[in-house]
């Protein structure tokens, strides 16, 4: 008989928690007014609306009417780019980085396709950008600075706030994707300096396809989505209300047992790599601290990801190689290349995210299934490496 799945890709997705499941289905059933209809159904429903982005607000320190629900992380990264070059339309330089999620990244190719300049900031081997390069690239024309909050491949913590407030002293504009960090690490813009930042449901078991856009009062955006006037017109669309009070409900209860949870993932997630450790040489961390308490990005020497995750999956343990594309195959990761990894470290690189359910026991299986496979898919290959690369090191 197949055993359980292990899960152990929750930077991919999480499960909807059934508390917030049971939030939401009264939205879809009784409650089904449309948001933006004058009538008792439709004040029904906007009420259920304007609770979720009270929700959303006091989650990540921010005003009620700085909020604008969108379909999720790709479009409030996409809508906070364009939507500020648009609205500012003097200004032709940003500031991003190599390892930005591809929302991020294929917004910052259409501007310059459209005559923006874009400076790169490359991170150093531990995954972490330097503030002072940041700096150094910060000029009279630079609208906006554009870095996430915690890299989806390698849970690295960046130095947002440092960089902000640099940027914040000399006029520029300034762009999170906190889509990783909202729901496994406190984050609150004020503190951040953040302008704009980006935030998705699914990352923190809530339904997919809803998330926000977060836009400081007084900062001009131009509208995305022309129809309606929901969002105060900068957003059309008839609102999806149950996803949206599944946002609310998701994010008011990670808000309420974020640090508890922080804690006992840092712990998992360190179980794990002493277990791996002692049990299976040649395996490498990528990526240092301080990092999202979930995850973990380990480098298999002498094993190709793709046959690892294979087996694996086989046994229904579910990591991840990189990012999935549309087609289902893995793209060599673009972030593990800008930290310096050679092409073959790169396709020996997995991602495990754990997730609030997980056990030490769902972890012990783990490890026992990862040193039976690897091992096996090393064969009797000789390792030669240098004798510190063959321990897990942060
Ligand atoms: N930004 C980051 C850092 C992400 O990890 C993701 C999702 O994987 C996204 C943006 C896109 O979010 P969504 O799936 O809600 O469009």
């Amino acid at each position: 008989m197949k055993s359980p799945l292990l899960y152990f890709d929750h930077a991919a997705t999480t499960p909807t928690d059934p508390a917030v499941l049971e939030a939401m289905l009264p939205y879809f059933g009784g409650r089904f007014g449309n948001a933006s209809s004058a009538h008792g159904a439709g004040r029904e429903a906007i009420k259920a609306v304007d609770e979720a982005r009270e929700a959303v607000a006091k989650a990540i320190g921010a005003e009620i009417h700085e909020i604008y629900f969108t379909s999720g992380g790709t479009e409030s990264d996409n809508w906070a780019i364009e939507g500020i070059a648009e609205a500012y339309p003097d200004k032709k330089h940003l500031i991003s980085s190599k390892i930005e999620h591809p929302a991020v990244l294929r917004s910052l190719e259409r501007l310059e396709k459209r005559g923006y300049e874009i400076t790169y900031l490359t991170p150093d081997a531990s995954g972490r950008v330097d503030p002072l390069h940041a700096v150094k690239a910060m000029r009279e024309d630079t609208l906006l600075v554009s870095l996430m909050l915690a890299n989806n491949e390698t849970g690295v913590i960046q130095p947002v706030r440092e960089i902000f407030l640099e940027a914040k002293s000399r006029g520029i504009l300034t762009h999170t994707d906190a889509v990783q960090a909202v729901g496994a690490i406190p984050v609150d813009v004020k503190v951040l300096g953040a302008d704009l930042l980006s935030l998705s449901a699914h990352k923190f078991y809530g339904p997919k396809g809803v998330g926000a856009l977060f836009v400081r009062k007084g900062i001009k955006i131009r509208g995305f989505l022309l129809g309606g006037e929901q969002e105060r017109g900068l957003r059309g669309g008839t609102y999806n209300t149950p996803a949206i009070v599944g946002l609310g409900a998701a994010i008011s209860l990670a808000a309420s047992t974020i640090e508890e949870r922080g804690k006992k993932l840092a712990l998992l997630k360190e179980y794990f790599l002493t277990k791996l450790s002692e049990r299976l040489p040649f395996v490498k961390r990528n990526g240092g601290e301080p990092a999202l308490p979930a995850t973990v990005n380990l480098l298999f020497y002498g094993v190709k990801n793709t046959d690892l995750l294979a087996a694996l999956d086989r046994e229904g343990i579910a990591a991840s190689a990189g990012s999935a594309c549309a087609s289902g195959s893995v793209e060599p990761s673009h972030v593990l290349t800008a930290m310096g990894l050679s092409p073959s470290e790169v396709r020996s690189s997995l991602r495990f995210s754990f997730g609030k359910d997980n056990t030490t026991e769902e972890v012990d299986r783990a490890v026992d299934c990862l040193v039976e496979k690897v091992n096996r898919l090393r064969g009797d290959k000789d390792l030669f490496l240098p004798i510190e690369q063959g321990s897990i090191e942060s």
